[in-house]
């Protein structure tokens, strides 16, 4: 069973000091998938000045000299990969970027490449801002072959771009909904990667204000039973003492089981 972590938000507006706070301890023994915005634009967020909230002003992430150094040693040494999140991350008066933005393809070939250069790495995954993905922004992401980790994935055929393998993976998800037990209002993480055409999805368990261990152990155990794989995602900058002993208690649990590996979350798609 593979188990990974993936963390969202990482931009220019980041100290390194908020990402060594939370992971100084963990990212030796699991590389952390850190979500990253290449020019990120502010919206209402405790890890961001509250004086860029509404300034609507971008900020290229080689601007933060110091995070974009600590980031490039994080990664040389596995300590830490790169998901693409969205190219501003800005909410737009009629939706989040990757449902409202007008120029998605522009902006996942442009974000995509801009990272790859700047942090010297190869990104094969996207996560979305706010886990929103319109039909539009999904068929974006798709068509640039990136793979999608999300949280609150929809698998209505109606809500995203047909192609040849929608029925199958919309099936095996009734069968998972049925074996668990769930109705169609229950909400539902399937615990193996999803294969499209031209790209692959992976559903995430949130880690937030007010998840307990219970929860987390609980959400584990269901995706064991499976057969499947788990990925746990927060928010560095929500992250508080409590949290962060969730956090270390999943850990020593997963650690404890006999078959789990620790993988970076591109592996969640192999
Ligand atoms: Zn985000």
């Amino acid at each position: 069973m593979k188990v990974a972590i993936r963390d969202d938000d990482t931009s220019y507006f980041t100290a390194p000091d908020a990402l060594d706070r939370v992971y100084a301890d963990v990212w030796d023994r699991v590389p952390v998938c850190l979500a990253v915005v290449p020019f990120a634009i502010g919206y209402e967020q405790p890890g961001i000045p509250q004086a860029h909230w509404h300034s609507g002003e971008s900020f290229a992430l080689d601007r933060n000299r110091e995070l974009v150094v600590f980031l490039r040693k994080l990664i040389a040494s596995g300590r830490a990969t790169v998901a693409l999140h969205g190219y501003t991350h800005q909410d737009f008066a009629d939706g989040y970027e990757f449902q409202a933005a007008p120029d998605l393809p522009d902006r996942v070939q442009r974000g995509r490449s801009y990272l790859e250069e700047l942090l010297e790495c190869r990104i094969k995954v996207f996560v979305p801002p706010h886990n929103a993905l319109s039909k539009r922004g999904l068929a974006a992401v798709a068509g640039a072959g990136l793979d999608i980790l999300g949280s609150f994935l929809s698998f209505r055929p109606s809500m995203r771009p047909w192609d040849r393998r929608t029925a199958a993976n919309w099936w095996a998800i009734q069968r998972y909904r049925q074996a668990t037990g769930r109705t169609r209002r229950d909400p539902l993480v399937y615990p193996h990667a999803l294969k499209y055409a031209r790209h692959s999805e992976f559903g995430c368990h949130s880690l937030v204000p007010g998840t307990t261990v219970d929860m987390v152990l609980r959400q584990f155990e269901e995706a064991q039973k499976f057969g499947g794989n788990f990925c746990l995602a927060t928010h560095y900058w929500e992250i508080d003492p409590p949290l962060k002993g969730v956090m270390r208690a999943f850990l020593d649990f997963a650690a404890r089981q006999p078959d789990v590996r620790f993988v970076p979350a591109e592996e969640l798609f192999v």
